[in-house]
């Protein structure tokens, strides 16, 4: 049996780690060379790592921990669950208080109509819930044709065969066979990256326009729905323009498009209200929620499903399911997260005190000479890097080598600041404070001195 602890030496533990886990995202030559940084523990907005440094998260972990780090409700709750009732499966005509209580919980705070969960472990395994779902669903009203599913390029919406072939990363669909068939991509709504000369307002018509060409290539009758982040995340948080998602919506309801939220990020008060959707102003048929749901705190994710679609997957056997959907220790605490949340009134704190302090203090960063402009709703912000603000040119070296640098200097200040190509993200905890941000500012801009110093 392995006794490793957190008061084993980091070099030894890095060799270890390289030797036998294998890292998403990550290759084995960086993990040789560098070694992986070993999180040893963490509190409200802090991590600490195995050689005692104090380092602020500015990305709540992968966007999740919206509560912040090391709240001991949640681990109480844990307890008691485990100890009463560890595990139960949901399927076959059974269920437990934990599942029921959660979902009555998530469908009250869902906008109007949306009140029926399906649980998942994940945001990706929720994604493939939603590809089976929707097609089932057009199935079952008779019309099995309308099986296609437009997305988007640069989307993520997960990392299974499923949910990576929804998403539109490029580098993704490269390894393994993805997409699978049915799946087609659009042009994402990035006015900063790929506007050019138009106005923001035109850009974002002309992108939503597409959504319409392409229900017209495949015929309206052959297409199930269209799913898309409220505000993309990991491809770099991209705000749509104004005009985006008024036509987008325009044209799902003309065509009897099923619209797909995913809210794994946004979700959850990250933009200022309960639900992107909600901040975009757009009615789902169907929204995909993880991540803030339990604040990371336990693996859980699921589908928010309208009172329609429910109804008509409902009719006959949906034969779907997860051994660990509605697992009662991940309902329980991520019950007990949505209490936090609601008691501790972090939704309005992000639209009406945290979010506007990250603004101010991100919008104070603008005058920096690789500061291209802010993008920001509520507390989910970048920042993209530029060597020419006016004209948003990007760097001559390759796509990214700036944003890493960049990461890595932030890195050497304590802060995690994560870079999509050349633009930084923050996404940090809910609970963030004032001062907590002033700090994130001033070890930002340290960042961006000591990459601009390295780009001369
Ligand atoms: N959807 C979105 C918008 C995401 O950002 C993510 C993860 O980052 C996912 C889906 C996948 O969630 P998970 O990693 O829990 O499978």
């Amino acid at each position: 049996m392995s006794v490793l602890s957190n008061h084993m030496p980091t070099a030894e533990l890095q060799a270890l780690d390289a030797a036998h886990h294998m890292h998403p995202f990550t290759t084995n030559d960086e993990l040789a060379e560098k070694g992986a940084r070993i999180i040893t523990r963490a509190k409200g907005v802090f991590l600490t790592d195995s050689e005692g440094n104090e380092i602020l998260d500015a990305m709540a972990g992968l966007w999740c921990v919206n509560i912040g780090y090391g709240r001991p409700e949640m681990a109480e709750v844990a307890a008691r669950q485990m100890m009463e009732l560890p595990y139960y499966n949901t399927f076959f005509m059974t269920t437990h208080v934990p599942a029921i209580a959660l979902a009555q919980e998530i469908a009250k705070l869902a906008p109007e109509g949306l009140n029926h969960v399906f649980f998942a472990g994940s945001g990706s395994e929720a994604n493939d819930t939603n590809i089976r779902m929707v097609r089932t669903y057009w199935a079952e009203k008779g019309k099995p044709a309308k099986s296609h599913i437009i997305s988007r390029k640069n989307a993520y919406h997960g990392s299974s065969v499923g949910s990576g072939s929804l998403g539109g990363m490029a580098y993704m669909h490269a390894q393994g066979g993805l997409p699978i068939p049915g799946i087609h991509h659009i042009n994402q709504p990035d006015w900063w990256a790929e506007g050019g000369d138009m106005t923001p307002e035109e850009f974002g018509l002309a992108r939503a326009e597409e959504l319409e060409a392409k229900i017209l290539e495949l015929g309206e009758d052959n297409v199930a729905a269209f799913i898309a982040e409220p505000i993309q995340g990991a491809g770099g948080v991209v705000i749509p323009p104004q005009t985006y998602w008024p036509e987008i919506q325009r044209i799902c309801d003309a065509y009897e498009i099923l619209l797909i939220a995913d809210e794994v990020i946004c979700g959850f008060g990250r933009t200022g209200n309960w639900f992107g959707s909600q901040t975009m102003g757009i009615r789902p048929h169907i929204m995909t929620i993880a991540k803030g749901l339990s604040s990371g705190y336990q693996p859980i994710g699921g589908s928010i499903v309208c009172d329609e679609v429910a109804q008509v997957i409902g009719a006959t056997e949906f034969n779907h399911g997860y051994t660990y959907s509605g697992h009662p220790v991940a309902a329980a605490v991520a019950l007990e997260n949505l209490r936090i949340l609601q008691e501790e009134k972090l939704v309005d704190r992000v639209r009406d005190v945290g979010g506007p302090a990250l603004k101010a203090g991100l919008e104070s960063l603008n005058d920096h000479p690789l500061v291209g402009g802010i993008s920001i709703k509520g507390m989910m912000a970048s920042i993209p890097l530029t060597p020419h603000k006016e004209s948003r040119a990007k760097f001559a070296t390759d796509a990214g080598t700036v944003g890493y640098m960049c990461r890595e200097r932030c890195f050497a200040n304590n802060l995690v600041m994560r870079h999509v190509g050349d633009r930084m993200i923050i996404s940090p905890p809910l609970v963030i404070e004032l001062d907590e941000i002033d700090l994130l500012i001033s070890r930002a801009k340290k960042a961006l001195d000591e990459t601009y110093a390295q780009l001369k």
